[in-house]
């Protein structure tokens, strides 16, 4: 007779067949003592002692099972010993189990470690069912929805992010394309990415990306390119049409004095495109090169130079006041700082009324700092609108900063000069009365003279 047990769904050869022989031999042997002592000491001895030989077998049986109960509480461990038959049954069955568990760990780490790995995704992962349960989420993707993993789990998504185009996405038959959804989190708006992707039966994965940044790139791209043609356009609407102007009168229709007239304002337009380019091109050069050339600036000369070009510009209408230690010098790049030093001086001149006085200063300050401050008596700037000066092309007048030849760059470039010398670019300004620029540079900055002159 062939017994097999059926374990874990492979089958285990039994060894009954040999245990019940055993056990048929111990009865024939008891049979037989019982029989031999019968005929020597009475029949009744004799069935004494056959009855005897049972009740032994079945106590030491009882013993037996009684210890593979108590194992089956703790199937960790071997099986007990000695436990007669039922040692050729437990040693395959406790085999299989170890092996089992074995299986069960690795299976258990293989799963740890896929978990791992979807954490340390850049993008958030979650998984749900096909009712748009959620199963499990990385916490990119908890961070991104607001989700509490704890929580949210077994939550249809749907009742978690709460929007219809969401709603509408998720019921689609397929997804090529993700969705761009705007999301409030923590007060603050951001655009996120979401894809989702069907796996195994009626399973979904669905990925999160923020491309809050991207998009704001791609905005702060596309405004930019329409502010420079708008720019451009400008100056070159009126450069054509005096071209026009002059190309369809008859020679004879103008005088020496009008035709100087055309060419001087044409030569003003063609300035003008030509300070937006040369402004266009330092912003690039700024921003394409990540890492500061830094040498000893000798700060000295690249004031008084901007200071000459400054009284050029103001053409003797404004008197000029300059504080300056000839002897403070900090390391740098010398063209970058040329041209923050010299934005704020010209915009001085340009944004103040003929008499006002315009004040330079270059000079440590009491906490070891080395800053430069332009100081003027002009128009001012009103509070509302300080915070958006440095922003590329914000004028407070358009008109004023066309008419005297700006570009609306100058302070985006010296913000960015600053920022790339670790320097901060503060402004302070009151309508009417005046405004001062300062770049306060940091004290590692200091060349060693200056740094040993203020420490002597
Ligand atoms: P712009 O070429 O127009 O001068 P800037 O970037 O240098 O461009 O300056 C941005 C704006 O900041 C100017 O259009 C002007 O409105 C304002 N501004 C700059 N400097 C001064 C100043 N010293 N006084 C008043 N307003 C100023």
């Amino acid at each position: 007779m062939a017994i097999s047990i059926q374990y874990a769904g492979q089958d285990i050869d039994s060894p009954l067949p040999d245990n019940m022989s055993k056990t048929f031999v111990s009865v024939a042997l008891w049979a037989f003592s019982g029989w031999l002592l019968g005929t020597w000491l009475g029949a009744a001895t004799g069935w004494a002692v056959f009855a005897m030989g049972l009740l032994i077998m079945v106590l030491v049986s009882g013993r037996q099972l009684s210890r593979i109960v108590r194992w089956t509480q703790d199937i960790d461990k071997p099986p007990p010993p000695s436990v007669g038959p039922w040692d050729e049954i437990l040693a395959p069955i406790y085999r299989k189990l170890k092996q089992n568990r074995i299986d069960l760990q690795e299976r258990q780490r293989s799963l740890h470690r896929a978990i791992l790995a979807a954490e340390a995704l850049p993008d958030g992962a979650m998984t749900l069912d096909q009712d748009m349960t959620l199963q499990w989420c990385n916490q990119v993707a908890a961070e991104h929805l607001s989700l509490n993993l704890e929580m949210d789990r077994g939550h249809s998504i749907l009742h978690i992010v709460r929007a219809p185009e969401f709603a509408h996405y998720t019921q689609q038959t397929s997804w090529d394309k993700p969705l761009l959804l705007h999301l409030k989190h923590l007060g603050r708006e951001r655009l996120l990415q979401l894809h989702l992707a069907p796996y195994g039966a009626g399973q979904y994965l669905m990925v999160t990306r923020d491309v809050t940044l991207i998009e704001r790139l791609e905005n702060t791209r596309k405004d930019f390119v329409a502010n420079v043609s708008h720019e451009l356009r400008t100056p070159l609407t009126v450069l054509t049409g005096f071209l026009e102007t002059l190309h369809d009168m008859p020679e004879t229709a103008l005088n020496t004095e009008q035709r100087q007239h055309y060419l001087t304002l044409m030569m003003e337009q063609a300035d003008n495109m030509q300070a937006l380019v040369a402004d266009l091109l330092t912003l690039s050069a700024l921003e394409s090169s990540p890492s500061l050339d830094s040498q000893p600036v000798p700060m000295n000369e690249l004031i008084q130079t901007a200071l000459t070009q400054s009284q050029a510009l103001s053409a003797g209408q404004h008197r000029f006041v300059a504080h300056i230690d000839a002897k403070l010098n900090i390391s740098g790049c010398a063209t970058e700082l040329a041209s923050a030093i010299s934005n704020l001086l010209s915009n001085a001149v340009r944004y103040t009324a003929p008499g006002g006085t315009i004040t330079v200063n270059w000079q440590r300050h009491a906490d070891g700092r080395p800053r430069y401050w332009v100081q003027d008596t002009g128009i001012g700037i009103a509070k509302q609108n300080i915070p958006r000066l440095t922003e590329r092309f914000f004028r407070v007048d358009r008109g004023r900063s066309r008419q005297t030849g700006g570009t609306g760059l100058g302070l985006a470039i010296a913000k960015h000069v600053a920022m790339r010398h670790q320097a901060e670019l503060e402004i302070t300004s009151e309508p009417g009365r005046g405004s001062t620029f300062t770049i306060v540079f940091p004290k590692n900055r200091l060349c060693e003279a200056s740094a040993q002159q203020h420490a002597a």
